[in-house]
């Protein structure tokens, strides 16, 4: 986050009564959030996090023993709530290629009729999409609510995700989060796009004043600065495809086609601990995603800074050409 946002940021935050609650229903944070997502401020909820707002998700839509419908592999967080609630999960795989399979979603979605399906799109931990006209499908299959986690959309061709289909739909919740795109992970923030009846009922389950003012006044400006975050993007995106192409080249690797700021890459010449530790003992973390189900030799590596990006290219070079 640039310097003079943050000083933006500290100067509001220093001018309010810290005495005093936060607005409870975040009014001001959920105007400029309706602006830039063009949903109404009566469909939007913030959280701490959009860890938070997939808690309060599940809470409001399933109770014991009822099902949520899952893509495997998929961000682990779906799963540890998942038996927190003590439901009944069920995941559909990826192809084999790691794309979403959109017919086996619906099919699964029309065979077991979810309470609750959620799907990241872009996937983490593999970086694919659904299309638009998948995501249509998935929402028109079956029952229940549908939840599309756009934690990355911004890194996509399609910036404005989901977004428009939520009057078309009224089982359609979106989440997006503060934490990748606008670099602001450390302030955990993010936030539900629905329409105003569910998001009513969502919100019984979120406890009263859960975002803080620091917090509500960080995003406000950030959201309003955005034009000043955009440029972190592009840079991003155009390193992602430099980095792709380049991985390409490599030997005894696969790397996999990304809209997300990381990279998926499967090891198939050496041990793929071997190539982690040895990544790790030169300075360079990247995630280990072998207990993943299909991931048994992948890592995933989050796109950088340019020179950052080089010395990783180069000592994954190293290593796997030893
Ligand atoms: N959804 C997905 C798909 C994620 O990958 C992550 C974080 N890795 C989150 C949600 C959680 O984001 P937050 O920091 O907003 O809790």
């Amino acid at each position: 986050v640039p310097d003079e946002v943050k000083d933006e940021i500290l100067s509001a935050v220093k001018s309010l009564k810290w005495g005093v609650y936060p607005d409870y229903n975040s009014v001001e944070l959920k105007d400029v959030l309706s602006e830039y997502t063009g949903v109404p401020p009566e469909g939007i909820l913030v959280g701490n996090g959009s860890n938070e707002m997939i808690l309060s998700v599940y809470l409001a839509a399933v109770s014991r023993g009822e099902k949520i419908l899952v893509t495997s592999p998929t961000f682990a967080v779906y799963l540890l709530l998942g038996s927190i609630v003590e439901s009944e999960l069920i995941s559909v795989n990826l192809t084999e290629d790691l794309q979403f399979d959109a017919g086996a979603l619906i099919e699964a979605k029309e065979k077991y009729n979810p309470k609750l399906t959620i799907i990241p799109s872009p996937n983490n931990p593999t970086g694919c999409v659904l299309t638009p006209e998948e995501t249509e499908k998935i929402l028109t299959a079956g029952d229940g609510i549908t939840v599309i986690d756009e934690a990355y959309i911004q890194f996509t061709d399609n910036p404005d995700g989901a977004a428009a289909l939520i009057d078309k739909f009224p089982n359609l919740v979106i989440l997006r989060t503060f934490s990748k795109a606008f670099c602001a992970a450390g302030l955990r923030i993010g936030y539900i796009l629905t329409n105003p009846l569910l998001a009513g009922e969502f919100r019984k389950t979120i406890l009263p004043y859960n975002v803080d003012i620091f917090t509500q006044t960080a995003a406000k400006v950030l959201i309003e600065r955005r034009s000043l975050i955009e440029k972190t993007i592009e840079i991003i995106i155009t390193e992602r495809e430099r980095v792709y192409s380049e991985l390409r080249k490599i030997n005894g690797i696969k790397a996999y086609p990304s809209y997300a700021n990381f990279i998926l890459i499967e090891i198939l010449g050496l041990e793929p601990k071997y190539v982690y530790e040895q990544l790790y003992a030169r300075g360079i973390l990247v995630r280990d995603m072998t207990s993943y189900p299909m991931l048994s030799k992948a890592f995933r590596v989050t796109i950088g800074k340019r020179e950052e990006n080089d010395i990783f290219l180069n000592e994954l070079i190293n290593i796997m050409e030893r």
